[in-house]
């Protein structure tokens, strides 16, 4: 049935003095904001949506979502009331909850709250595989892209950049594209590199490597040291070896973790269901991407997570004992 006869039987029972059905009366809309359509984050709001809309004539609660710019941009968005939940990596969780870096100018974001963590995310540096790049340090020079404005991407790799004593200047072209166009950019000779976090494996990763041959690049070094050390949110990691063709072995990178937040604002119901569609459904869950495959409910409940856990999510893991 149309919205607007929804609204117009609604209205006629309401003239009527008759309540309208509790399907209708109850329905509420919640929104995800993930990132671009072909990285994790896109696909890991589907899945959950998948799970929650599976019961929704029991809980009411339609679930949809949106593909966004990334990270920065969903935690700003739900502060603006404009989302109720978001994927973001978890050093810009970090940094919103206390008021740091991208977000010291508005200060910290206090009703930020965590639902759980997700998948690893490798910081990525994928290159040319004819600009014959080994190391970061080779990037010199070279077309590299940043990242856009809003991502987490971007704003990690600013963290790097500092870090190194390099600025965008370092590079003959410092591009912006969103995480969607970069491949693409890469095959076309446009950049020589570009710079991702993202969990693995990643369609947005594999498409340049089986298109037109794209490299993995290590991310290791003293400034990469100086940053672990530095944060609790960062960890060297691998990029598996086997994962990718032409990459038999590990590539070794640090990273983050992806995990999703909401705000104090949404009701405690809401975060309640929805934990509890990924957590009851959690094997289905896993297999919807394979980036997946590893995560524990111990683990998801216990690390990554900065903000105040939300009480909906408490709720949930203190039934299940996780808490
Ligand atoms: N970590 C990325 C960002 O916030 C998004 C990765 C993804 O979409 O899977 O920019």
């Amino acid at each position: 049935m149309k919205l607007k006869s929804i609204l117009a039987l609604a209205a006629a029972a309401a003239t009527l003095g008759l309540q309208a059905t509790p399907a209708v009366a109850q329905q509420k809309f919640i929104t995800i904001g993930t990132g671009g359509v072909t990285g994790v984050y896109y696909a890991a709001g589907g899945a959950i949506c998948r799970l929650m809309n599976k019961d929704r004539a029991r809980h009411g609660i339609r679930c949809s979502v949106e593909s966004t710019g990334g990270s920065v941009f969903n935690i700003n968005t739900i502060k603006a009331g404009e989302l109720d939940f978001g994927v973001t990596q978890s050093d810009w969780q970090y940094h919103a909850a206390k008021g740091t870096k991208v977000f010291e100018k508005d200060g910290k974001h206090a009703d930020m709250r965590a639902v759980f963590s997700l998948h690893p995310e490798p910081f990525t540096v994928l290159s040319r595989k004819e600009a014959n790049i080994t190391k970061f340090e080779d990037l010199k020079g070279k077309r590299f892209n940043v990242g856009n404005p809003g991502s987490g991407t971007r704003a990690s790799a600013e963290e790097l950049l500092s870090a190194m004593g390099w600025t965008n200047a370092n590079f003959s072209l410092a591009s912006e594209l969103k995480a969607d166009e970069h491949g693409a950019a890469l095959c076309d000779n446009k950049i020589d590199g570009f710079f991702y976090g993202v969990g693995h494996p990643s369609a947005n990763i594999q498409d340049p490597i089986t298109t037109c041959g794209a490299k993995l690049v290590p991310l290791t070094g003293p400034a990469v040291d100086k940053l672990v050390a530095g944060a609790p949110f960062y960890a060297k990691v691998n990029i598996p070896g086997g994962l990718y063709a032409g990459h038999p072995n590990p590539t070794p990178t640090y990273g983050v973790l992806a995990t999703m937040v909401s705000s104090a604002k949404v009701p405690d119901a809401v975060v309640y269901e929805l934990v509890k569609a990924v957590f009851e459904n959690f094997d289905e869950f896993k297999k919807l991407h394979p980036a997946f495959g590893a995560l524990t409910p111990q683990e998801m409940v216990k690390n990554g997570n900065s903000a105040p856990m939300h009480p909906g999510a408490v709720k949930y893991y203190k039934e299940k004992g996780w808490l």
